[in-house]
């Protein structure tokens, strides 16, 4: 066990009882407040360990990393180093949060190492290099088949043997908080007419989590399963907004493109994967076998909680699903093994998200296309209001915890579109 995962670790830091930042977890994210620079920082309870002020301190030295990559807007610098010299620097910081250490503790820069959330502005974790957008839960692609295709043959016949996915586009990935406005494009009323132009009608979110990679190992050099996991820095939680109705025109033969590409909203805290190691759990059973490249050993799936909330301008919410990332078909190894089979390189701060995480049944489908069943099963919210897709002025908010370790959330309120 990584000694900084132990759960019998406490913090002399004050951390609430069900906070998402206990000791275990110290995801880092960027911040900024009225008085610090933008910087890179860890959560810990509800307030924030300000890791520039760490290393200008002295408390981050002998671990081969530079001022520059902590008084930083982005966490390129840190992921780059590779996994075990970011490894080493939450190994670190877990040693200084420790209850029975002294060292930070009681030295004069504990008070101005610690900042609240409450007077910090979260911001894009990561320069995004590249998106991948995989289609990774049976449920979901089931569901999706089912309504759109065959109900017998709902899984088209590719889809068990490779984690199917496509390159989405990283410059309009925004952190929590991003309005969202809503996308205008190609609509097709009926099969006889022709296209308008106009706001989507039918707009979407998708429940999906996403990596964030390492560098890797260079063009023409395929990263097997037995190696992923050290080509992962971490993961957060993604909402891939989504326009059904744009997407439905114009996805054939090349896949989503306007539909899709216009937002997605990522969390502020990117969660190491180091510590989501307590919460491995077996996947699902892969039949029919795959091929000798997506096979892997150990348990690889990833046992998260997860849930989207939808809240109206008159703040009257309601909880629309409740799944989790152990869903999955296709596990992380399996999906970056795939992904560089063909020689493709992965850069620092890649960016590769699951595809909508839907579970079994109603209650865990992780879209309102599947919640609403493409319309035909509305949501009755608490105010005696129905949703079939995203109204403007609502606000999505997605969250994922298991035991010791929560991601916080991801929250974008939807704008009407044109200006
Ligand atoms: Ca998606």
């Amino acid at each position: 066990m990584i000694e900084a995962n132990n759960p019998n670790l406490e913090s002399w830091v004050d951390v609430p009882d069900g906070s998402d930042f206990q000791i275990q977890n110290l995801p880092f994210g960027i911040f900024n407040t009225n008085s610090l620079s933008t910087r890179v920082g860890v959560a810990i309870g509800d307030q924030i360990l300000d890791l520039q002020n760490l290393f200008e301190c002295g408390f981050l030295s002998g671990l081969g990393m530079d001022l520059e990559d902590f008084a930083s807007s982005k966490l390129n610098g840190i992921i780059n180093h590779g996994k075990a010299k970011s490894s080493s620097l939450r190994n670190r910081i877990s040693e200084l949060l420790r209850k029975d250490s002294s060292e930070l503790r009681d030295s004069e820069n504990a008070s101005s190492s610690l900042v609240p959330m409450s007077e910090a502005q979260m911001h894009m974790p990561v320069e995004v290099g590249d998106y991948t957008d995989c289609y990774s839960s049976e449920d979901h692609a089931r569901n999706v088949g089912k309504m759109f295709r065959d109900p017998e043959n709902a899984l088209l016949p590719n889809w068990k043997h490779m984690p199917v996915a496509y390159h989405g586009r990283a410059s309009s990935i925004v952190v929590s908080g991003t309005q969202i406005k809503r996308p205008s494009g190609q609509l097709k009323p009926a099969d006889n007419q022709p296209p308008v132009y106009g706001p989507t009608r039918l707009l979407d979110f998708e429940l999906e989590m996403a990596f964030i990679t390492h560098p890797g190992k260079g063009l023409g050099n395929p990263i097997t399963t037995t190696e992923a996991e050290e080509y992962i820095f971490g993961m957060v939680i993604f909402n891939d907004w989504s326009a059904r109705d744009i997407q439905k025109w114009e996805y054939i033969p090349l896949g989503p493109f306007l539909g899709k590409n216009f937002a997605s909203s990522i969390s502020p805290w990117v969660v190491t994967l180091d510590a989501l190691q307590p919460y491995r759990v077996e996947g699902p059973n892969q039949n029919p076998e795959v091929l000798s490249y997506l096979k892997f050993d150990e348990h690889s799936h990833y046992d998260i909680d997860l849930e989207v909330e939808i809240i109206p301008p008159n703040g009257q919410s309601k909880i629309v699903c409740r799944s989790n990332l152990k869903y999955m078909y296709w596990n992380m190894r399996q999906q970056l093994a795939h992904h560089t089979v063909n020689g493709c390189n992965i850069r620092g701060g890649d960016m590769i998200a699951s595809g909508t995480i839907s579970g079994p049944e109603e209650g865990s489908f992780g879209s309102m296309l599947e919640i609403s069943w493409k319309g035909t099963k509305p949501v009755a919210m608490p105010d005696g209001s129905e949703r079939k897709f995203i109204q403007d002025g609502d606000t999505v908010v997605m969250r994922a915890s298991k035991g010791l370790i929560g991601f916080g959330e991801v929250s974008g309120e939807l704008k009407p579109a044109g200006n």
